[in-house]
């Protein structure tokens, strides 16, 4: 007997009769002699109809009353769902957020976790039942409710696992699982098996929509494996997980892109200690998160810095760093959203100095110009225009023959 995690998103659990096949699924996995513990989702757009609502009901809706509201709909789909399984002849119960104590801290919208109390869900397995906690939420010191920021069920689906000292944490969603690149981009992309966490965190902008980062980053603080697949197929999907041998892992695993990428130059900026903190510090105090740098080697005294954002922080980072460049005398700042990023993910990587050319090869065969390089262990990073990403993917996965075999 094992002790399961099981999650399921909004997609999987959209009307009465979806949320029934859930039930049978979690009834399969209870009969097969499991403990389980189901996190799930609002039913469909839930969360989305509800922000609308309050949007209409306010210009600016408290924070805490719009995070209170949310956190309805996980109750609505636990309940249902907990109600579906006691009709089948099953003990479940459904637990919110606070009552399965999740404890956070009181950023309203974004809360974190500071601790999961899992007391009261030990005693729900204990007298047999199935419990299906309301995911998304948790609660303060005050017992303010609080939600984890969009996607944030698989969070507390991950969360709870570590608490529990779960053996897996499977989260079925509308996709079969984790894919060499993204599969709307590239038909041809194959289905793995399994994958590193160090990995699947750097498969960022395709990976993040299949799994939220966040539960990532705890599974693989806490050694959780994750296990990624359909809720409408019986297909095996992809494990998250760490203990990946060297020799199977010693290759390129996927290709990921991000399009939400913005780049700004300082240039002709003086090359001097301090120069570098001078313009980070202050982005940073403005909660802008700087992706890839690159600093030219400098000529007579004078480089250029250029650094990549998300979209949305271009203009929020302008207005930071343009006084800043007039104080540190850099001759001027150059901004442009029309760029994309491209990397190639692996752990072998670091021992094939190869794969950087082959990297290379297959873009300028694309007639791709490549304007910055980052690299780390597991992953090269080009940025380049962001109307050639599609097509970079395309060719980086035929270059890396990622359509063929483990
Ligand atoms: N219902 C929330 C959302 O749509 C949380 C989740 O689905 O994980 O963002
Ligand atoms: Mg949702």
């Amino acid at each position: 007997m094992a002790l399961i995690v099981q999650k399921y998103g909004g997609t999987s659990v959209a009307d009465a009769d979806r949320i029934k096949d859930v039930a049978r699924r979690i009834a399969a996995t209870r009969d097969e002699g499991n403990q389980v513990v189901v996190v799930i989702s609002a039913m469909g757009d839930t969360t989305d109809r509800l922000i609308e609502l309050a949007y209409q009901m306010a210009r600016e809706p408290s924070e805490r009353e719009l995070d209170v509201l949310l956190s309805t709909g996980e109750i609505v789909s636990s309940t249902l769902l907990a109600m579906t399984l006691r009709d089948m002849g099953y003990a479940a119960i459904s637990l919110s957020g606070a009552q399965a104590g999740i404890h956070t801290d009181s950023a309203h919208s974004r809360a974190r976790i500071l601790e999961v109390e899992s007391k009261r869900v030990i005693k729900e397995l204990e007298t047999g039942n199935i419990v299906i906690v309301a995911g998304f939420q948790g609660v303060t010191g005050e017992m303010d409710v609080t939600t984890l920021g969009r996607g944030g069920s698989d969070t507390t689906a991950v969360a709870l696992a570590a608490s529990l000292g779960a053996e897996v944490c499977q989260k079925y969603t509308d996709v079969e699982g984790i894919y060499t690149a993204d599969p709307r981009l590239v038909p041809e992309a194959r289905l793995l098996s399994d994958i590193g966490y160090e990995e699947m965190l750097e498969m960022a902008g395709y990976g993040a929509r299949v799994v939220h980062l966040r539960a990532v980053e705890l599974g693989e603080l806490y050694n959780i494996p994750i296990l990624v697949a359909s809720s409408f197929t019986q297909k095996p999907g992809t494990l998250i997980h760490g203990g990946a041998s060297m020799e199977v892992r010693n290759k390129v695993t996927g290709i990921a892109h991000d399009l939400d990428i913005a780049k700004i130059t300082v240039v002709g900026v003086p090359d001097r200690p301090g120069i570098a903190a001078a313009i980070f510090q202050p982005l940073a105090k403005a909660g802008i998160n700087v992706d890839t740098v690159v600093q030219n080697a400098s000529i007579d005294g004078v480089t250029d810095l250029t650094f990549t954002m998300a979209k949305r922080d271009l203009s929020e980072a302008m207005r930071v760093i343009e006084p800043i460049a007039k104080l540190i005398k850099a001759r001027e700042c150059i901004s442009d959203s029309r760029v994309g990023k491209v990397s190639v993910i692996g752990t072998g990587i670091q021992s094939h100095p190869g794969y950087a050319a082959r990297m290379f090869t297959a873009l300028s065969e694309r007639g791709v110009n490549i304007q910055m390089i980052s690299t780390s262990e597991i992953r090269i990073t080009c940025i380049i225009e962001e109307a050639g990403v599609e097509d970079a993917v395309r060719a980086l996965h035929r270059a890396f023959e990622l359509e063929t075999g483990e």
